[in-house]
C-alpha cells in the first residue's frame, strides 16, 4: 500500500495579513451560476466604491472581493446585506486558517424593524429581548435610556439563518385582559427574494422543497416582510459583540422553536426594570384564533409547550 505523505508548507510570511484585510469571501444564493464579470458589474453599481475592487470565480457562485481601498470593504459590510440579481449575497471575512469548501454561508446579518409596539414598550430592553429571538443580535439602534422613539418602530441588527424560515413577528400579551393580544410584525430591510411558501431566503415558490404547492398559498409570507433601508439618522449603534457567550445555550433559534415567530411574547417589558426581571415565555392560548389588528386575518397561533425561563441580556448574569 502506497504511503501517505504528511508535508509541512510555507506561509505567505505577512501577505496573509495583508491580502485578507482587503477581502471579501461571498456566496450568491443563486440557482444558476454567475460568471466574475456579471458580479463585478452588478456590485459596482451597488456599492459605489471609493475605488475598484476585483472579484474572481471560486466555485458554484462562491467569489473573491479584493479591493484596494480597506474602508470600501468596511462599509460594504456594515451596509450588507446585497444581493444579485434578486438573490442574496452572503458575505464573510477572509481569515487565516479557512477552507472554502468548508465555509459557513448559512448565516447573513439584517437589520430588522419591529412595528406596532406601543409606545411605551419602544425601549432597548424590549429591543434586546426581541432581538434575541432571532437567535444572534448583533447591534441595537438607539441610546440606552429612555424610550427609543426617533422612528415609530424598533430597529435591532441580527444574524439570520438562510435555512430557516424567517420570524414574522409575535404577539404581544396586552395588561388588560380586555384588550386583545397585539401583533407586532418584523420587516426585513434589503431583503431580496425569499420563498413565500416557507419563509425562506434562497429559492421562490417554484422550487420550494419544504412546503407543498397548495400548502404554501396560506403561509402568511409575502412582500410587506420586506423593506428597504431605514433613512440614515444621527443615532447611536450599540454593538453587542459578547452578547452571544453572556446568553449561552438559549440563545438561539432552538429554543424559541422557529425564532420568535408566531411566538407570543409575555412580559415584554413595561420599563427597564421591570424587563430585567422579566420572565419571557412561549405560553399556549385559550382562544386559539386571534384577530390581526392590522390585516384583520384570523389566525391559529402554534401551541408549543413553554421553553421556561430565558435571562434578559445585560443583566442578571452573574
Ligand atoms: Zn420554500
Amino acid at each position: 500500500m502506497a504511503e501517505i505523505e504528511i508535508l509541512d508548507l510555507e506561509e505567505g510570511s505577512g501577505e496573509t495579513g495583508e491580502i485578507s484585510n482587503r477581502c471579501l469571501v461571498g456566496k450568491v444564493l443563486h440557482s444558476k451560476s454567475l460568471s466574475a464579470t456579471v458580479i463585478t458589474n452588478i456590485l459596482a453599481a451597488a456599492w459605489k466604491t471609493r475605488a475598484p475592487f476585483n472579484a474572481v470565480c471560486w466555485n458554484n457562485n462562491i467569489f473573491l472581493f479584493q479591493f484596494e481601498d480597506i474602508e470600501d470593504k468596511a462599509t460594504i459590510l456594515l451596509d450588507g446585506p446585497w444581493s444579485v440579481m434578486n438573490s442574496l449575497l452572503i458575505l464573510k471575512p477572509l481569515v487565516e486558517g479557512l477552507v472554502v469548501s468548508s465555509m459557513d454561508f448559512s448565516k447573513c446579518p439584517i437589520w430588522v424593524q419591529i412595528h406596532g409596539l406601543p409606545v411605551e414598550k419602544m425601549n432597548r430592553s424590549n429591543a434586546i429581548t426581541i432581538g434575541r429571538r432571532f437567535g444572534k443580535l448583533l447591534a441595537v439602534e438607539g441610546s440606552a435610556g429612555g424610550l427609543l422613539l426617533y422612528r415609530s418602530f424598533l430597529r435591532v441588527r441580527v444574524e439570520i439563518d438562510v435555512n430557516k424560515a424567517l420570524p414574522k413577528g409575535f404577539w404581544l400579551r396586552r395588561k388588560k385582559e380586555s384588550d386583545e393580544d397585539l401583533w407586532i410584525s418584523y420587516r426585513y430591510e434589503k431583503l431580496p427574494d425569499f420563498c413565500y411558501a416557507c419563509g425562506r431566503v434562497g429559492h421562490d415558490n417554484r422550487g420550494c422543497k419544504f412546503v407543498p404547492r397548495n400548502e404554501g398559498m396560506n403561509s402568511g409570507y409575502g412582500p410587506d416582510l420586506r423593506t428597504g433601508r431605514a433613512k440614515k439618522l444621527e443615532i447611536l449603534i450599540e454593538e453587542m459583540p459578547h452578547f452571544e457567550d453572556a446568553a449561552g445555550g438559549v440563545d438561539s433559534n432552538e429554543g424559541g422553536g422557529g425564532g420568535g415567530c408566531d411566538a407570543l411574547l409575555h412580559s415584554v417589558g413595561l420599563d427597564d426594570a421591570r424587563v430585567n426581571e422579566a420572565v419571557v415565555e412561549r405560553v399556549s392560548l385559550a382562544n386559539p384564533e386571534i384577530k390581526n389588528p392590522t390585516t384583520g386575518a384570523v389566525r391559529t397561533p402554534h401551541r408549543t409547550s413553554p421553553i421556561g425561563v430565558l435571562p434578559v441580556p445585560g443583566v442578571g448574569e452573574s
